[in-house]
């Protein structure tokens, strides 16, 4: 058994650096430091290297190299694809509706939402009580002014993983019969260590990546962006990214997402294999011992990693901040000034289990010990909690605080 007492369970929320990424981004934090741009020494190793990372992360998606885009960050992958396919299709007319779904991250539905200002509409399809959008559904909403289609891949609360392949045959067929292209969005971002992301596989056009999900660095991400799809570049300035991502690239940033993401894809069985039993264990075990506990998201068709679970009679804040106490890191999926989560509104959830949402995502790191150390504390702190905070007074236990 690890003599350390931390117990890591937020690896949505982000994992750990790979030691293999920090050490690939070492020198060029160092004496690779040049600009790609200029033509001497150090700029063109790191010019070299930024184009090796794109040969890395394109064999990982299975596309072009001219496809890749290097970015920030999931977020502004996801900012970049949305508006940046909307707005290119308003300017040439092609229309000013987008689909998406109600479950979606922040990411994605303030970006529509920021749409809408500008005169697009925009339809929130609805989920099952299992977090699943239907793919009947989705071809149904696209109409002849639609100019994107955005479906998650993977939910980041509840772990739900979509049919991408079956919806992006739907959305094709239905452009199809509209006689129009319907680019296809899907943001990646909670799926690279336990999902194929070979975008042909899939039928997206676009895909958002962000790094330190998949044990890269965080600041950087990807975007991938299909040939010939209509795009308007959100940022100005420079002609890195061929003209598509302004800005001096992170060049430490990139080389350790391509590390990151090819050992994401190469170990993706073995991560799954090892995050699905620890996550069965803490499952299984939170549901024998602990009355009024239920999982939420699909019971099969969910990340290798995610435990979500409400708690009936519990508060997520304090259960949150109690785990902490007990130096177990963990999520509650709720806003800082409470509110319950729209994933939970949208799946349909009752108010009073949304308040006792816990979300337990497991790592590579993660071993059994730490799963049974977890189980033992959530059943005492469930118990405390339930009795009320004069009762964590009687037994001398620090009472939960917000973690808002
Ligand atoms: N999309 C999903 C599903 C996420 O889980 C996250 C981050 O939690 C993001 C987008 C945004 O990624 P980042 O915060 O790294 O930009």
């Amino acid at each position: 058994m690890k003599d350390k007492r931390f117990v890591y369970l937020d690896h949505a929320a982000t994992a750990v650096l790979r030691a293999e990424a920090r050490e690939a981004m070492l020198p060029y934090l160092g004496e690779r430091f040049g600009n790609p741009s200029a033509s001497y020494v150090s700029a063109r190793q790191a010019q070299r290297a930024v184009e090796e990372a794109r040969r890395t992360v394109a064999e990982v998606l299975g596309c072009r190299l001219s496809e890749v885009v290097f970015t920030s960050g999931g977020t502004e992958s996801i900012n970049a694809a949305i508006k940046g396919v909307a707005f290119a299709q308003q300017l040439a007319h092609l229309g000013n509706h987008v689909v998406t779904s109600a479950i979606e991250h922040h990411a994605v539905l303030h970006s529509s939402q920021y749409l809408e200002r500008f005169g697009f509409d925009v339809t929130y399809l609805p989920v099952d009580a299992c977090g699943l959008v239907d793919p009947a559904a989705v071809a149904e909403a696209v109409g002849p002014r639609t100019v994107l289609v955005s479906i998650m891949l993977a939910n980041n609360e509840v772990g739900t993983i979509q049919p991408m392949a079956e919806i992006a045959q739907a959305v094709k067929a239905r452009a199809r019969t509209l006689g129009r292209r319907v680019p296809l969005h899907t943001d990646a971002v909670q799926a690279p260590c336990s999902l194929d992301l070979n975008v042909d596989r899939l039928g997206v056009d676009l895909l958002s990546l962000s790094a330190h999900k998949f044990g890269g660095p965080k600041g950087a991400g990807v975007l991938y962006l299909r040939r010939a799809t209509p795009f308007l570049s959100q940022q100005s300035g420079g002609g890195q990214e061929r003209q598509r991502r302004a800005g001096t690239e992170n060049v430490a940033g990139i080389v350790g997402t391509a590390v990151a993401l090819r050992l994401a894809a190469a170990e993706r069985e073995t991560y799954v294999r090892h995050c699905g039993r620890l996550r069965d264990r803490l499952v299984d075990g939170i549901r024998s011992a602990i009355p009024g506990a239920d999982l939420s998201g699909h019971p099969q068709s969910r990340l290798a990693n995610n435990a979500h679970i409400t708690f009936e009679g519990v508060e997520a804040d304090a259960l949150v901040a109690a785990l902490d106490a007990a130096d177990i890191a963990a999520s509650a999926c709720t806003s800082a000034v409470w509110e319950p989560s729209h994933v939970l509104v949208a799946m349909g959830v009752p108010l009073a289990r949304a308040i006792g949402s816990l979300r337990l995502t497991v790592g590579p790191e993660n071993t059994d010990e730490e799963i049974d150390h977890t189980l033992s504390v959530l059943r005492v702190v469930i118990d405390r909690l339930r009795a009320g905070p004069s009762a964590s007074l009687r037994t001398g236990a620090a009472p939960a605080a917000s973690t808002s």
